[in-house]
């Protein structure tokens, strides 16, 4: 793109100079040439007012203000010339002569500029485009981040100011106690080696994206004091052929200069996925580079100080080639936090946050299932912003609560107004999810119900589990097939058609249903096998491939069950509707005129569950 605008921009400037040239050259030629013969002639006659001698030519102006120019050869001077043409001598000491020499620089300059100037271009041309290449590779090259955080790290030491530690990092105490190790030998190395220790060389934090990977190595950093230098995976997907591998050595020879220290490598699955499974161009890019690693990692002595850790949340498509001894043979799960784990980081977080008497950082941990620390630090962040834009002075339970919200689901729409008869179908298509949840047995309770609409849903219907739950049993997943289906069952019963507003719910059940039969062997009819081989590919941005791992009629098979769990889950939906639709009615009522139902005010009208 930016080398065809510069090209545009030399074609532009080239016809320019190619017109001012022509134009140059035409005002040459009002100059009119003439023969010598006639220019003496002129001279005899005394026309001539001013002559210029320039090497090889005349110019001259006569008494009418006419221009000329003429040739003469090089050894004769003008006076020799007009003597051997017999020019009375007056005639000759009349003129006002002026020399020109035209031997210099700017002589040649005459006559090579005008061939030099295209080929100027040329070459103007190809350094322009060379430079460009070089700007993406110096771009590709720079090793801006790591050596912003090394620097960092020296400029910490002289400020003391706080470095990242253990203490910052909330819960993981499991991956804590195996990180303290890598701090204990970074900081003193000869107590290992002494007794023949082996230390690790590369630790891998396995863990989804959020759960403080990131942190904790800059943790392990800033309790062993030692320099942090870190890349992230994704950086080396668009750059050309044996960049990232260039790109790894340096990195790798930096840090051994400045053992002992930490190499991190964020998003390590972006460039160590299994060899010969990618496609297309960035392929051979990731090839090297990860090659490249591999050899780093085993050239450098166990005892040189540099520990890498990588962070990753695929460990299955990692190259297995990565994860043999001696290279990223540790492994360290850094999970989604619990219970306890979320108030211990919501501690961290609300530090240097006025909190009101009122937040309960235990209710809210409870609310917050499956937020990973990120999700948390955010959600509190976003409840000091409501606080500031209120105008308060303290952080208040309700911006707290209304930022779980916000985080899970988007901000509200409120500016979106539905007028009468929207509201009152996505009234009772919330009715819906809410009965059928308050209803079946083993479904999530209903936290709160609301028609306003919040990020793309037009309503919503929160629900929280009671507890944390790291396994879901079939009949939760049953009862929460018909959940998601109530909206379009109460939408059916109520109006008699449904609208569009149920579109989202009926993918979230199709796709529940399917992972059901597929995944999680939860069918009755097939067998408990997975079936279809899902791989992630990176080419052309992010695609998921499946590959079939099961005939033309198992697929048949499929199918069929997939339809049979939402035909019954559906028929279940209707069926409560029907039946409790004394109690619909008046959860709809109670949303068309309060707009949201938090759990008490729910409760209070279907009871408790
Ligand atoms: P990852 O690298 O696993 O994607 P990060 O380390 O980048 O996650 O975490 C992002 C942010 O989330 C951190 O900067 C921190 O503010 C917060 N965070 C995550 N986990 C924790 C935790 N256990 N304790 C405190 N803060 C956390
Ligand atoms: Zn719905």
């Amino acid at each position: 793109m930016k080398t065809l605008k510069n090209l545009i921009i030399i074609v532009v400037i080239f016809l320019a100079l190619a017109a001012f040239f022509s134009l140059y050259q035409n005002n040459n030629k009002t100059v009119k040439e003439i023969g010598i013969s006639d220019f003496v002639a002129k001279v005899r006659n005394g026309e001539v007012t001013q002559v210029t001698v320039k090497d090889s030519s005349l110019e001259f102006t006569t008494a009418d203000n006419e221009k000329f120019t003429t040739k003469k050869e090089t050894a004769d001077s003008l006076a020799e010339l007009l003597k051997n043409y017999d020019v009375p001598a007056d005639k000759i000491k009349d003129l006002k002569v002026e020399v020109k020499t035209d031997s210099g620089l700017s002589g040649w300059l005459g006559i090579l500029l005008p061939s030099l100037i295209p080929l100027l271009f040329i070459i103007g041309f190809f350094w322009l485009m060379a430079r460009q290449v070089q700007g993406m590779n110096n771009r590709a090259m720079g090793f801006g981040q790591d050596t912003a955080s090394a620097e960092d790290d020296k400029k910490n030491k002289k400020d003391k100011k706080p470095k990242t530690t253990f203490k910052d990092v909330a819960g993981a105490k499991e991956a804590k106690q195996e990180l303290v190790e890598v701090v204990e030998f970074l900081s003193n190395p000869k107590k290992f080696t002494e007794v023949g220790a082996k230390i690790p060389r590369g630790v891998l934090l396995v863990g989804p994206a959020g759960t403080g990977k990131t942190l904790l190595a800059k943790a392990v950093s800033g309790e062993a004091g030692v320099p942090f230098f870190n890349v992230s995976g994704s950086e080396f997907v668009e750059m050309f052929v044996g960049v990232g591998a260039s790109r790894v050595r340096s990195l790798f020879q930096k840090a051994k200069k400045n053992a002992p220290c930490i190499i991190f490598i964020d998003e390590l699955d972006a460039i160590g996925r299994q060899r010969g499974a990618g496609l297309g161009g960035s392929h051979d890019e990731r090839e090297q580079t990860l090659n490249q690693i591999l050899v780093e990692m085993d050239g450098f002595e166990t005892n040189a100080g540099v520990v890498i850790l990588a962070a990753t949340n695929r460990p299955d498509v990692l190259d297995s080639a990565l994860l043999r001894p001696g290279r990223f043979d540790r492994r360290v799960v850094v999970d989604l936090p619990d219970m306890n784990d979320r108030v211990e980081i919501l501690k961290v977080h609300a530090q240097n946050k006025p909190l009101n008497k009122d937040v309960d950082l235990h209710r809210v941990a409870e609310r917050t299932p499956g937020f990973s620390g990120a999700d948390l630090a955010n959600l509190l962040n976003e409840a000091a912003i409501l606080t500031a834009k209120r105008n308060k002075k303290k952080i208040s339970l309700d911006e707290v609560l209304e930022s779980i919200e916000k985080v899970m689901l988007g901000p509200e729409r409120r500016s979106r107004v539905l007028n009468e008869k929207e509201k009152k179908i996505t009234a009772y298509h919330e009715a819906g999810h809410a009965l059928l949840a308050h209803k079946l047995p083993n479904a999530d309770p209903v936290h709160k119900v609301s028609i306003i609409s919040r990020g793309t849903a037009g309503g919503y219907t929160f629900k929280v589990p009671s507890e944390d739950k790291h396994m879901h049993t079939r009949s939760y997943f049953i009862d929460e097939l018909s959940v998601l289906l109530a909206g379009h069952a109460s939408e059916k019963t109520v109006f008699g058609e449904v609208t569009t507003g149920a579109t989202s719910d009926l993918k979230r059940a199709t796709n529940l249903a399917r992972s059901l039969v597929t995944e999680f062997g939860m069918s009755e009819k097939l067998p408990p096998r997975t079936f279809g081989d899902r791989e992630e590919l990176i080419f052309l941005g992010r695609e998921i491939s499946e590959q079939r791992d099961y005939s033309e009629k198992t697929a048949q098979a499929i199918d069929k069950e997939v339809d049979n769990l939402i035909i019954n889950a559906y028929a279940k939906s209707c069926d409560i509707i029907k039946t409790e639709k004394v109690m619909l009615d008046k959860i709809a009522n109670a949303l068309l005129e309060k707009e949201t139902l938090e759990k008490e005010e729910f409760e209070a009208i279907v009871g408790k569950k």
